[in-house]
């Protein structure tokens, strides 16, 4: 396994010092095909949170005989899951932003594909600070493999790549640089792994990963912040301005608070897809 980082000291966090860093970072591996898309890093814990949430609610709603430390344990359970719900949604609208605001940038990387014309996944997650993998604003993940040197590769299998971002308001705009990054590395994962190797080892290049003058993908990072300001300023003009991001988060914590989900209740055996006889 061979990892690549790359960082950039060029943005400003609304939060603390640490979001001036700009931060790609790829890891080297190997896995299994999906379709290339845009997506929702949150996904696959959101389906598990929609379907547990309203069975813990109820359980703590109506067990009798709990001790305090299971209820706490419940408690600390549905909040872990209400957050999943908060996550995935603040995800969505950010990436609805950037299909209205910049649909051309958008459709460009929903469209990626790597040297060998293969689609390649690129899983997007807005995050909390406490889960972040990298001490940097944002954070693009992705792997090779050893047998394909062509293949990117995440967690979310092969010929994926994964963005993560802090929430800030500037989320939009980092996520234009990471997408610039990774339009130059998908499509040139093997030789620009070898570059990463030969450029990037010491820990003075460290700070400036993926920003030597000559690194292609630190140019395109910088190309496609500049693509979606000028779309933005345009949005901006004909549409007016869209409600801040953390006010559109604070909005969606109102409502997962209060959110009921049905409690799903299970067929009726003759209704159920199993075969059932009788004597
Ligand atoms: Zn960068």
């Amino acid at each position: 396994m061979v990892s690549i980082t790359c960082t950039v000291n060029h943005h400003r966090d609304i939060r603390n010092s640490c979001s001036r860093i700009l931060l790609c970072t790829a890891l080297l591996f190997f896995s299994i095909y999906v379709y290339g898309k845009i997506r929702n890093g949150h996904e696959v814990r959101f389906r598990h949170a929609q379907d547990s949430l309203p069975i813990l609610k109820q359980r703590l709603a109506t067990a009798v005989g709990l001790t305090s430390l299971e209820k706490r344990d419940l408690k600390a359970r549905i909040a872990n899951l209400s957050e999943i719900m908060i996550y995935h949604e603040l995800t969505r609208d950010v990436l609805d932003r950037l299909k209205a605001i910049s649909p051309r940038l958008y459709n460009e990387m929903d469209e990626l594909k790597d040297r060998m014309g293969r689609p390649t996944d690129v899983y997007v997650r807005l995050i909390s600070m406490r889960e972040i993998r990298v001490p940097f604003v944002a954070a693009s993940i992705l792997s090779r493999s050893v047998r394909d040197r062509d293949a990117a590769w995440s967690e979310h299998g092969l010929h994926s790549v994964a963005v993560d971002l802090w929430v800030s308001e500037r989320a939009l705009l980092r996520l234009s640089h990471e997408f610039g990054h990774l339009s130059y590395i998908v499509p040139n994962l093997a030789s620009y792994s070898e570059y990463y190797r030969k450029h990037y080892r010491s820990v003075t290049a460290r700070n400036r990963i993926g920003h030597l003058s000559e690194d292609k993908s630190g140019q395109l990072a910088k190309i496609f912040e500049k693509r979606y300001m000028a779309d933005y300023r345009s949005y901006v003009a004909q549409s007016g301005r869209l409600p801040s991001i953390l006010s559109a988060m604070a909005e969606i914590r109102r409502y997962y608070r209060h959110w009921q989900a049905p409690i799903p209740v299970p067929p009726a055996w003759y209704d159920a897809d199993e075969i059932t006889t009788t004597r």
